[in-house]
Order: structure tokens, then sequence, then C-alpha cells
């Protein structure tokens, strides 16, 4: 028989592999302590919740330019409000950034061990993903440089890196940004930046700021506690946000959204209160960790709300991760991104953490 004729997606997206986001249920259905996708153990701003009671009726279209909430960012930060772009989460402007630069024939650079959306986003316009080599499970400033072609459009960074958690100073930064070519566009993913000492802010927003080929992200689904709202923005010079605003979602950012992140971005006690709570647990549980190395756990050093812990002696990330789940935690195992044995787990409240750490003892 013939086939019956259909549309073909294009061989490029027949080449794309669907996320694979956390899981908040074992495979029975039991719910669990999720510990697998980033959020925030404390909720959401009680501020932020009463405004999205508030929020204008879900009958009317939201404000397309969400201009209340781009100004306060800009506010926040010391933007101009012109100069910022939303994102239906700020993976929807990974997307819009790289279907806006690259194409069939381009390279989308970005690191091994790096987010694993940026594979995904790479495909789906089309262009050639390359993975250059991690050092020490995080981004290598020299290696990515170094894999530079006439052919490279778009680095994607993330800073702190998920899934490990590493960090590169300002200095490396700057250092990236200085060694690529004009017009290549360096997108510097700051997804976990309020969990990071503000003393150590990376520069990514003020490269953004005095740079024509510099993209800075943030999203408000993590310390801002929002997962579930998708909010998301970015950065750079007009032409690059101007570009990015002709193509990104019309009303992309739903009245709720708008409303409950305005007034999230208002109570930035929440948020300093995540990140010390996170450095602090984060502190305690990679201790603990750290304490089994002689049964060849090993955490890998983090300044964002998760630690990457290996397994390098007995225990394997697979028997781990099945020890934690059938305990009631479920943490992400990644075999798929060649970790097999490793687990990156959130920081959630302390009673968890020191549950799972007394897991991992129990199984090493
Ligand atoms: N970048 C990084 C590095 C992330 O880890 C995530 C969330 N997992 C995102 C971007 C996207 O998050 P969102 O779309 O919720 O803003």
């Amino acid at each position: 028989d013939a086939p019956c004729p259909a549309p073909r997606p294009k061989p490029w997206i027949e080449a794309i592999h669907a996320y694979v986001p956390g899981k908040s249920a074992g495979d029975d259905g039991r719910p669990l302590v999720k510990l697998s996708a980033n959020e925030n153990p404390l909720g959401t701003s009680p501020a932020a919740l009463a405004a999205r009671a508030k929020a204008v009726a879900p009958s009317l279209y939201p404000d397309a330019d969400s201009t209340a909430l781009r100004e306060a960012i800009g506010r926040l930060h010391g933007i101009d409000p012109a100069l910022i772009v939303m994102g239906t989460g700020s993976g929807e402007l990974l997307h819009t950034a790289a279907g806006a630069f690259a194409g069939p024939g381009d390279e989308v650079l970005y690191s091994q061990y790096a987010f694993s959306l940026y594979e995904i986003v790479a495909r789906r316009c089309g262009a050639e993903p390359v993975e250059v080599p991690a050092k020490d499970y995080g981004n290598d400033v020299t290696a990515l440089l170094a894999a530079v072609t006439p052919q490279t459009r778009v680095v994607f960074v993330a800073n702190p890196n998920n899934p490990t958690g590493t960090f590169l100073p300002k200095a490396e930064i700057a250092r990236l940004h200085a060694g690529l070519p004009a017009d290549v566009l360096l997108v510097l993913d700051q997804a976990y930046a309020e969990y990071v000492d503000p003393a150590d802010d990376d520069g990514s927003l003020e490269l953004a700021a005095t740079h024509p080929n510099v993209l800075a992200t943030r999203t408000f689904s993590k310390a801002y506690g929002l997962a579930g709202e998708r909010v998301g923005w970015g950065t750079g010079a007009a032409p690059l946000i101007d570009v990015l605003n002709r193509i990104r979602g019309a009303f992309n950012i739903g009245n709720s959204a708008q409303a409950t992140a305005l007034a999230a971005l208002a109570d930035q006690d929440f948020v300093t209160h995540s990140r010390t709570h996170n450095a602090g647990e984060r502190a305690r549980f990679t201790a603990k960790v750290e304490a089994l190395g002689n049964h060849g756990l090993r955490a890998v050093p983090s300044e964002a709300n998760f630690v990457l812990i290996l397994f390098e002696g007995r225990l394997s990330g697979e028997a781990a991760y099945k020890g934690l789940a059938d305990r009631g935690y479920i943490v992400r195992w990644l075999p798929s991104q060649g970790l097999a044995q490793a687990l990156r787990i959130t920081i959630g409240n302390r009673a968890d953490m020191d549950a799972i750490a007394a897991i991992l003892r129990e199984l090493a």
C-alpha cells in the first residue's frame, strides 16, 4: 500500500528528542517529594500570591508588551525598559534568540553538561548543535573559544550552569566575550543568578548593556518561586531586543503571570531569604555528602539551588536514584547527558536535605 500523504516535519525537527522534565511522582503514581526541577522550596512570596488572586479578568487579553513589569524590572536592575524583552519563561527567549540568528548551515555552541534545552533549541532552528568538552564539569572558556568556526552564530552559556551548578567568575565571562567574533551572539543564561552571592556578580547584565552581541536572560521560575506562571526576560542592545520582540509570541505573558511577577519583584525580601536559605542548606548538605567521600561520593561545587553529586564508588548513580525514589524523594538522574554516575538534587528544606543525606549514607 502506498503511504497516506501527510505533512513531513523538516529533517532537523525529526532529529529532536523531547525535553524531559523532572518527575513529580513515582512510577506507581505515588506522590514524591520533588527535588528534580530546581523549584523554590519556600514556595512563592505571599504578596505575589495575593496579587495573583486579584489579576485582571482572564476574559481580557493581557498587555502585549508587559509594560508595568518591564518598567519594574528596569527599575530594579537599572535597565531602560525598552531594552527588556519578555518570554514565556526564559526558555522561550532561548528559542527566539537562536531562531533569529541561526539556521541551516550554522553552528550553535555550548558546553558538555550544559542545559539540555540548548540542543533542542539549536536543532529546532535547523542549526548544527556543537558540544564543547567541559572542564571540571563546567564551561571551559578556552575550549569554547577554540571551537568557534566561521559557521558559529550563537553561543549559550548558563552561569551558574545547569545541571552541574558550576560558576564562571566575571573575568572568565569577559574573556569569553572578548574572544568571540563581534557577529556571534553570546547568550548568557542567568536562570540561577539570584542564588549567586551579589558580591560575585558575573557582570552579564553589564555586558548586555554595553555590547551589541550579548543577550542576558533571567527567569521568575527559580528564586522568585513562579515556575508555574512562565515568566522570563532578556536584555541587550536595542537592535537585538527589537528583533526578538518582532518574533516572540504575541501576548506571551498572561494577565495573572504579569500581576504575580510584578508583586514578586517588589518582594525582594523573599528573594533574599530564598538565597540565604539556599546558601545555608547547600553548604550543610554539601558537607554531609563530602563526609561520604570514602564511599566515593563527591559534590561538584555549586553556586545554584541544586548540587550535582558524583558517585565514584560502589554505589551507582542509578542505585542512588532508585534508593531515594523508594524512600519518597525524586531527584534528577541524567544518564542521557553523560551523567549516569551522578544525581542533581535541588536544595529543599532542611528536613528533606537531612533525610536525603541520611538515605545516601545508608545506601553508600
Ligand atoms: N536556563 C536554565 C539554565 C534552566 O535550568 C532553565 C530551567 N530548567 C531555564 C533556562 C528555563 O527556565 P524557564 O523557561 O522556566 O525560565
